[in-house]
């Protein structure tokens, strides 16, 4: 249902998503749960290689991380993100050519937001790159965009959509600012490694944490052709179909476009399950960021920091397919 009038329908793109967010959050039942259930969330830190980790026991995420996401199950299910199948409730401000802003009903974050392409096709990172660029320079940096590979955390992966959060968040998003301000010579000396400068700054992660490949710059297209030439080089150095695997973000901070995305191998770490000696983790672009969801409370309870490094390592490429990535990158 298209969004009319109100509170929504003027002033600066961000105000809009905020004053939608507070309608909604105020008057549709289901939003209401999925955000009571964040806000009763509990957490725990983990140090994990250098970097923080932030697990959030969550329970009325408990269908994203189960969803099945082969294509039987899809085929056999409405999809969610088509306007016909969404809640009467579910209102949306239309964004650029074709896409739709909507709030997710059982968000990660406050606010949360699905930006959604109108039309039901495949999720794919090459049609959505331009969108993540422009959605995160038009609300002025307010929302870091992300976005889950087919295989790599998507619970819709039949249909095309990225996601929006607020600027720093995420853990590894607020160490990733703090290492982006290192100036001068100290910029050699942190866990970056930068492989080039010009006409975009790109560098990898060093070694031993958790792998990623880091794009800034302040020239849109420049940002868009350098990340899309990233992409397809990891296609070569871990081929997959239909795309490379990877979860991918968008910032834009003081007139720059910070792009990283975390190279994948798997969908799902060895040890996912329903059963009681298994765990229900399906690692999306979120989890990556710091913030791990464990919906049931035992695995919440019983998961340690080698546990989520472990997780990290089955999912993410690994060092020595990455230590390829890298050398392919530097050129
Ligand atoms: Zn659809």
């Amino acid at each position: 249902m298209s969004c009319s009038g109100g509170g929504v329908s003027a002033g600066s793109l961000a105000q809009r998503m905020d004053a939608l967010w507070r309608q909604q959050s105020a008057r549709w039942a289901m939003m209401k749960t999925g955000l009571d259930g964040l806000k009763r969330s509990s957490s725990r830190w983990f140090d994990v290689n250098g970097s923080q980790v932030l697990a959030q026991c969550n329970p009325a995420r408990v269908k994203s991380a189960g969803a099945k996401v082969d294509a039987a199950s899809l085929a056999a299910r409405p999809c969610f993100l088509c306007a016909s199948n969404r809640p009467a409730e579910q209102e949306s401000i239309p964004y650029r050519d074709g896409w739709v802003v909507l709030c997710n009903p059982m968000p990660i974050f406050d606010p949360h937001f699905t930006v959604v392409a109108e039309n039901h096709v495949p999720q794919r990172i090459i049609p959505a790159l331009p969108t993540m660029l422009g959605l995160s320079h038009d609300t002025g940096g307010r929302f870091t965009v992300f976005y889950n590979g087919p295989l790599c955390g998507a619970s819709a992966p039949d249909h095309l959509h990225v996601q929006a959060a607020p600027s720093g968040a995420s853990p590894f998003e607020a160490e990733l600012a703090e290492e982006l301000n290192r100036k001068g010579e100290d910029s050699g000396q942190g866990w970056i490694e930068w492989l080039r400068s010009s006409p975009v700054r790109l560098g990898v992660s060093r070694a031993g944490r958790r792998p990623a490949v880091f794009l800034t710059g302040q020239d849109e297209a420049s940002v868009r052709e350098a990340a899309r030439h990233a992409i397809e080089v990891l296609g070569e150095v871990h081929p997959a179909e239909p795309e490379p695997m990877l979860n991918l973000f968008v910032a834009f901070t003081a007139g720059r476009w910070s792009v990283w995305f975390y190279p994948r191998r798997a969908h799902r770490p060895s040890c996912f399950g329903h059963g009681p000696e298994q765990c229900l983790i399906s690692p999306g672009a979120a989890d990556l960021a710091g913030i791990l969801i464990l919906p049931r409370p035992t695995d919440f309870e019983r998961i340690t920091a080698d546990d989520v490094a472990s997780v990290f390592g089955e999912v993410l490429l690994t060092p020595q397919a990455f230590a390829r990535l890298r050398d392919r990158l530097r050129g």
